[in-house]
């Protein structure tokens, strides 16, 4: 291309200036600001002392060391075995995933952060052997423990002080009053709590006490009776309590 040409062309084009104001602008963009990563539930404050309870904490406590208990029914030897324990069977199962109530989940963590104390879970998920191996009782054969929907627990140091425990826990239901439970067909002394969606049972030094148990302290039962997601009462299932979880 020669010069000329060039030159040519160039003429022809028509260039027209944009004109803006001085820190004109159509969007203007928000300041940038330094975002804090997500944490993970385990990843927890350095100053707490506890860490946030999940259905890790549930698992079942049964041991195939502890010796079998020999128990006489009906004229018979019967031999209770303990389940083999966390190696051995998993948790409840619902929807294809290991599964405890909730409810549980977030009472205990709102105990731990009301006190800033520590919530020692002494019983939570109990397979049937276990559940047999802790208390053959006939009214144990039932437990909500089974299914995932039973807690028992007391908090580090505060251990002589549970009903200051379980009034934060009504605390929780502002708009769900309680009342107690005084039918009499209980295994402690003190009348039991209930509203629609839970059952707390107080259970005294002297009460309760059994393999998963092995304490000096007063400690809390929590039982759900409610399942707010289905829209249904919990009660024990035989079927799933039998059938509810996966064996290995
Ligand atoms: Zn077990
Ligand atoms: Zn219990």
């Amino acid at each position: 291309m020669t010069p000329l040409v060039l030159f040519l062309l160039v003429s022809f084009i028509e260039v027209e200036p944009i004109w803006r104001l001085e820190g004109e602008t159509r969007f203007a963009p928000k300041p940038q600001e330094m975002q804090q990563n997500p944490r993970y539930p385990w990843e927890e404050e350095e100053t707490t002392p506890f860490k946030r309870i999940t259905k890790e904490h549930f698992r079942c406590k049964g041991n195939a060391l502890n010796p079998p208990h020999i128990v006489e029914q009906n004229g018979e030897v019967v031999y209770h075995y303990d389940c083999g324990g966390v190696g051995k069977h998993s948790l409840p199962i619902r929807d294809g995933k290991e599964f405890i109530y909730p409810l549980l989940l977030d009472l205990l963590n709102h105990v731990q952060e009301s006190f800033g104390k520590k919530v020692i879970i002494t019983s939570g998920h109990r397979c049937l052997d276990h559940n047999t191996f802790v208390d053959a009782s006939y009214r144990n054969h039932t437990s909500k423990h089974t299914i995932g929907a039973e807690a028992a627990f007391y908090v580090q140091g505060m251990e002589e002080e549970p009903l200051q425990v379980i009034q934060c826990l009504m605390e929780y239901f502002p708009k769900s009053p309680f009342q107690r439970y005084e039918k009499g067909d209980v295994d402690v002394s003190t009348l039991p709590w209930y509203n629609r969606e839970i059952y707390i049972k107080l259970y005294k030094p002297h009460e309760g006490r059994n393999i998963d148990h092995r304490h000096p302290y007063p400690y809390i039962s929590l039982q759900i009776r409610y399942d707010t997601h289905l829209n249904e009462r919990v009660l024990f299932v035989w079927d799933q309590a039998v059938k509810g979880y996966h064996r290995y």
